[in-house]
């Protein structure tokens, strides 16, 4: 049982002022969806259009990660996603490790409150930073890691796939592997 409702965390995400993110960010993003869902996807950071909206996967990679839930049956209505941090990085750049460790307090809370089965990462830096710190993205993408009652896999980043549509079609297995595992809790 969380701490906190999601009011009360989002309250606390908008005042945040932990990391440097803080100066720089427009608006902060908290995470979005079924409060109640078995999945969580979690990414590094909000991107621009995240920055001035507020809403997670806006935009080109927001229409991505939306092509990739329909491949696999799912959309955006039974899902939970968030963000290691909640506030994006000036340029675009990787948030930095001191600013992810700032930010990892609430996605603890998010998870405590959600209570996924299915935790996905969306790149490397989630995985590196859910998963294992060395995880390899091109090789480990797909594969499952159980621990402590959650499965937890890396997929590519959406706005990897529109850098490289080759490997659409390989995301799309990855989340049609990631329906099955959901299937088996439903
Ligand atoms: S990124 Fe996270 S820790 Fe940093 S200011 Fe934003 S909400 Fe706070």
């Amino acid at each position: 049982m969380s701490l906190y409702t999601w009011e009360e965390l989002k309250n606390f995400v908008d005042r945040c002022t932990r990391c440097d993110l803080c100066r720089t960010r427009n608006r902060p993003v908290m995470g979005r969806g079924d409060i109640k869902s078995k999945i969580m996807l979690i990414a590094e950071a909000p991107g621009r259009m995240e920055d001035q909206q507020g809403i997670p996967f806006v935009g080109r990679s927001g229409g991505i990660l939306d092509e990739l839930l329909e491949s696999a049956g799912l959309n955006r209505d039974g899902i939970y996603i968030t963000n290691i941090n909640k506030c994006h990085p000036p340029g675009n750049r990787d948030p930095e490790r001191a600013e992810q460790e700032a930010c990892m307090p609430y996605l603890k809370y998010e998870t405590a409150l959600i209570r996924p089965k299915i935790m996905v990462c969306l790149g490397r830096i989630a995985a590196q930073q859910i998963i294992r710190p060395d995880f390899k993205i091109t090789r480990e993408h797909g594969l499952w890691t159980e621990r402590k009652g959650f499965y937890l896999m890396g997929v590519y980043h959406p706005s990897a796939l529109l850098r490289d549509p080759e490997k659409i079609d390989s995301a799309k297995e990855d989340f049609r592997r990631i329906r099955e595992k959901l299937d088996t809790f439903l």
